[in-house]
């Protein structure tokens, strides 16, 4: 049993000034989390839009918090009064899932691409602040031991390898707000996920086989008695971060404390979880086994190997390993992730095999 020392924060921060912060795509993992967490521990008023509800029914009672529900593809009138009320402006409405990157391309063009560059303009219109999601994958194939924000270089596979539109989607992105910010004033943050996980990130009890990620299918795999497929053996290393120490980040970055987040590129990661994809499997198994309602299942589990190409199809390209450096978050903002693995993962489970979701109670 691993020991969970996690500890819940019970303190209300009170920030020094009030602000109010759109979320586009409130309902998602990093959003709903994002929401919660604004709404217990800062004074700041939360304006979320999203297609659905399902992760922010606690958000819904608070008097912080306002929804709308709709389609970003198809209110953009709405969207753009919403940024003219807002201070901050998180646009974190996009397909993040490999395999569609690799069956359908073009949805995550016009979804990743085509509707955030409005939002963007949008903020540059209304000289509104905007907190952009960026992501790990800018990085793809760089070599380098630890991602640097402003060393490392974003190396991508070739053309016919769709898996990296979502990258070079992000990166144009990126380069485009780095651009408005030095030549028409816009105020940005750009902060990049590596490898999130936590309770909300995908439903493990309707994972969709190869379009969830790999935590969800493996555990949904597990309980369900089938074989966990290990993708090229499962060699390939990820750093795992907890949800909760990559909102507490986001958190420093909204508050931008003397605008030191102003200009600024975050790597949110956590460099101490560096596993291999094997590594996860095996853990999962083994804390699934101490869950007494799936002990035989765990105990059952079966690993398979599979090529990529017959798991995602012949766009994909793997990422062998991807390691943040967190020295600028840690140097600017103060922060440093403090979760290792075995307690995101019991967390985890938590939620799903138990019903319990540590967010609440905090
Ligand atoms: N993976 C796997 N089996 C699965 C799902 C994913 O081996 O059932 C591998 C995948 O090939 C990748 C890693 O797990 O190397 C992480 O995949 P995920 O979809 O979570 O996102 P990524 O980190 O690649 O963006």
């Amino acid at each position: 049993m691993p020991n969970v020392k996690y500890r819940l924060a019970n303190i209300v921060l009170k920030m020094d000034s009030e602000k109010k912060i759109l979320i586009l795509g409130v309902n998602g993992f990093i959003g709903s989390s994002l929401a919660w967490k604004i709404l217990k521990r800062t004074n700041w008023k939360v304006l979320g839009m999203d297609l659905g509800d399902s992760k922010i029914l606690h958000c819904l009672q608070e008097k912080n918090f306002t929804f709308h529900r709709g389609n970003a593809l198809e209110e953009t009138g709405w969207i753009e009064s919403a940024i003219k009320e807002c201070d901050v402006v998180l646009p974190l409405i996009a397909i993040a899932t490999p395999s569609l990157y690799v069956k359908d391309p073009l949805r995550v063009y016009r979804l990743d691409f085509e509707s955030n560059v409005e939002v963007v303009k949008m903020c540059v219109k209304h000289s509104k602040r905007i907190v952009f999601p960026s992501t790990s994958e800018v990085y793809g194939l760089c070599p380098d031991a630890e991602f640097d924000e402003f060393e490392s270089n974003l190396t991508l596979g070739p053309v016919a390898k769709e898996r990296w539109i979502y990258s070079c989607i992000k990166q144009m992105l990126d380069r485009l707000i780095w651009a408005y910010g030095k030549h028409e004033n816009l105020k940005f943050t750009l902060f990049r996920p590596f490898n999130f996980i936590g309770p909300k990130l995908d439903d493990i009890n309707n994972p969709k086989e190869g379009s969830s990620r790999v935590l969800t299918q493996f555990a949904h795999n597990i309980i369900n008695g089938k074989p966990v497929k290990l993708v090229d053996g499962g060699k390939q290393k990820r750093s795992f971060t907890f949800i909760d120490d990559g909102i507490e980040c986001l958190l420093k970055i909204i508050e931008n404390k003397n605008g030191c987040a102003d200009g600024e590129i975050f790597n949110i990661g956590n460099p101490g979880m560096e596993f291999s994809i094997r590594e996860l499997a095996e853990m999962l198994v083994e804390l699934i086994g101490t869950y007494p309602k799936y002990a035989e299942a765990a105990k059952n589990a079966k690993i398979e190997v599979v090529s990529g190409d017959d798991y995602y199809g012949k766009g994909y390209q793997d990422v062998p390993r991807r390691v943040p450096s967190v020295k600028r978050a840690e140097k600017i903002l103060g922060w440093k992730p403090t979760t290792d693995l075995r307690t995101a993962l019991k967390l985890t489970l938590d939620y799903h095999l138990l019903g319990k979701d540590y967010e609440l109670s905090q």
